[in-house]
C-alpha cells in the first residue's frame, strides 16, 4: 500500500513514521508513506498556502491552487483509489472503515490547517472526508497519522503475529478481553486460574466470555449494531 500525505507542516509527521511498527512496515516494503510539503507547490515567493476568507471573519483559509497542483502532480504519476480530506465534519473513522481502506493500493491524505481548505478543494478533488472524532484539532497531521497507523497494522505481514490485528477490540463489535503477563502474582493480585491451566479450549471460552462481559459493561452500544 502507498499513502501520500499532503501537509503544510510535514515535520509533524516525522516521528511517528520513523519508529516502531510503521517504520518496520516501511522497511519491509509493505507500506510506502510519502510526505509532501504543500509549500513546495505555492507559486508566490513567500510560499504562502493560505489567504483571508472571502466575506471576512477570523482565521485563514488554505488556498485551492497549491493543493490542486500537488494532487494533480501525484495523480499524473499513478491512479489513486481515494483522495481523503481529514476533517471534523467528515464520516467518523471506525474499525470497519479502517478494514475497508486497508485493502486499497494508493491513497492521498490531505491534512488541513487554520479554518480548513477552500470549499472548491473539497468539491473538485476530494473523494472522501474522514473525522477521527467529535472534537477539533489544530491540524490534520495527527488524524492522518491515526489513519496510517490503523491501516498499516492491518496489512498482512506488518504485525509480527499475523492474527493479532483481527483479535483486537472492535473487530466483531467486541472489546478485547483482559490480558496478563508475568508475574502470575503481583502483591497478592493474581491472574485468573484458567489462563495458567494450559487448557486452550477453556482459555478461549474465558476470553470470549470476558470480551462479551466487558463490552456489555463499557460499550453496550456495540452490541446493538
Ligand atoms: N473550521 C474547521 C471546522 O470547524 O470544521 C476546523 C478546522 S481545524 C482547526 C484545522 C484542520 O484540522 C482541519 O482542516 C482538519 O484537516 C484537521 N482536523 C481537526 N479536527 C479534526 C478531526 N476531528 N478529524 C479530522 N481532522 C481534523
Amino acid at each position: 500500500m502507498r499513502i501520500d500525505i499532503i501537509s503544510c507542516v510535514p515535520r509533524l509527521l516525522e516521528g511517528p513514521l520513523s519508529h516502531s511498527i510503521l517504520k518496520r512496515a516501511q522497511d519491509k516494503g509493505l507500506l510506502e508513506v510519502h510526505v509532501h510539503d504543500l509549500r513546495d507547490y505555492a507559486e508566490n515567493k513567500h510560499r504562502h498556502i493560505d489567504d483571508y476568507p472571502f466575506g471576512g471573519g477570523p482565521g485563514m483559509v488554505m488556498m485551492v491552487e497549491p493543493i490542486a497542483r500537488c494532487i494533480r502532480a501525484l495523480q499524473a504519476e499513478r491512479s489513486y483509489d481515494e483522495v481523503i480530506y481529514l476533517s471534523p465534519d467528515g464520516e467518523t473513522f471506525r474499525q470497519p472503515l479502517a478494514n475497508q481502506l486497508s485493502l486499497l493500493n494508493n491513497l492521498i491524505l490531505l491534512a488541513g490547517h487554520y479554518k480548513g481548505v477552500d470549499q472548491r478543494v473539497r468539491d473538485l478533488f476530494i473523494t472522501r472526508e474522514i473525522s477521527i472524532g467529535d472534537y477539533v484539532l489544530s491540524g490534520g497531521e495527527l488524524p492522518a497519522l491515526v489513519l496510517v497507523d490503523a491501516l498499516g497494522r492491518l496489512i498482512p505481514g506488518v504485525l509480527g503475529d499475523e492474527g493479532s490485528a483481527l483479535l483486537d477490540a472492535f473487530q466483531d463489535n467486541l472489546l478485547d478481553a483482559p490480558v496478563y503477563t508475568r508475574p502470575a502474582d503481583f502483591e497478592g493480585h493474581t491472574v485468573p486460574d484458567v489462563l495458567l491451566s494450559g487448557h486452550q479450549r477453556n482459555i478461549e471460552d474465558w476470553r470470549d466470555q470476558s470480551a462479551l462481559d466487558k463490552t456489555r459493561r463499557l460499550r453496550p452500544d456495540l452490541l446493538q449494531e
